[in-house]
């Protein structure tokens, strides 16, 4: 009997960018037509299964579990190999794939482990989780409402009843200092908070640390208040938008939303 396990042929470091370069392109609009069948939902057939039905393929999942158990990806116990490089690690994507295949004891597909240690120097587990775990002092920025987190040094503002935070292109929105942060479209995000400027923390560090205790008590009413009116700004924004879609037939994201956000001389708080 001959094994074949089909995988593409050339130099090991070369063979899975050829074989991409030479696969054929799916127009999008046929890729409904077909239908793909992956067996096993672990994490690697699960996280397939998700974006090639996102792509807009048909997919099909098969597994037999008697228990979720069963899938190795329920037993990981945390943490990811990846080959960085690192400072003084001497990691290399050649170095991952030799030892995953010792590892392995030498069974494993040459050509996927070589895959699979070429993409993992893109794994970005993403930005660290928002955590204010300790009532916080605030800071007033002058004219603004807004107010901000001194310590710890994340971007954590106060503003309209509500606790937000941006993470990279992403903003958050809490009920209370320490969460549940949410995600929030950018665009329910108060002007006033994205017009904070980015050196904020440098112009105001020194404007009075109100204790938090102090603060809630000071604000108890004009917190109520605020957060009336931006629920109110939130239905007048969500309105202008339905208007502006009508009005522009196609909705574009680049325009309307996050537009009105942006310019002033502050610039957009965005990071
Ligand atoms: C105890 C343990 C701890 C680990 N810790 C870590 C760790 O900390 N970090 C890390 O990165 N990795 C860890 N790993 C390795 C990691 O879990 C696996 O490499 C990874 O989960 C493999 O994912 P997978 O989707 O390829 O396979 P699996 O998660 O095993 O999924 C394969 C699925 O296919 C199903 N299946 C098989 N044959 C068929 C069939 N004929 N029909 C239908 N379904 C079928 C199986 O039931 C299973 O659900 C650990 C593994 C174990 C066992």
């Amino acid at each position: 009997m001959i094994l074949d396990g089909k995988a593409p042929t050339g130099p090991i470091e070369q063979t899975w960018d050829k074989h991409r370069f030479e696969m054929k392109l799916v127009n999008p609009s046929n890729k409904r037509k077909y239908k793909i069948l992956v067996v096993g939902t672990g994490l690697a057939g699960a996280s397939a299964a998700a974006s090639l039905g996102e792509l807009g393929y048909n997919v099909e999942a098969f597994c037999y579990q008697d228990s979720p158990r069963r899938a190795h990806s329920i037993a990981a116990q945390g943490g990811i190999n990846a080959a960085k490089n690192y400072q003084n690690d001497g990691d290399s994507v050649y170095r991952l794939f030799y030892d995953t295949i010792k590892g392995g004891d030498f069974r494993a597909r040459e050509a996927n482990v070589y895959r699979l240690a070429q993409v993992s120097v893109n794994i970005n587990l993403g930005p660290p989780p928002i955590v204010v775990s300790a009532p916080p002092a605030v800071v007033m920025i002058p004219q603004s409402q807004v107010y901000f987190v001194p310590d710890p040094h994340i971007d954590v503002f106060f503003y309209g009843g509500y606790w937000w935070s941006p993470r990279g292109e992403q903003w958050y929105r809490a009920n209370a200092y320490n969460g549940p942060w949410g995600v929030i479209e950018q665009r329910r995000v108060p002007r006033a908070v994205t017009y904070v400027p980015r050196d904020y923390r440098a112009r105001y560090e020194r404007e009075r640390h109100v204790p938090y205790g102090q603060w809630k008590k000071d604000h108890a009413q004009w917190d109520r208040e605020n957060k009336k009116s931006h629920k109110q700004w939130e239905k007048e924004r969500e309105k202008e938008l339905k208007e502006s879609k009508k009005d522009h037939g196609k909705h574009d994201d680049r325009g309307g939303g996050q537009g009105g956000d942006r310019g002033g001389d502050h610039g957009q708080h965005g990071r």
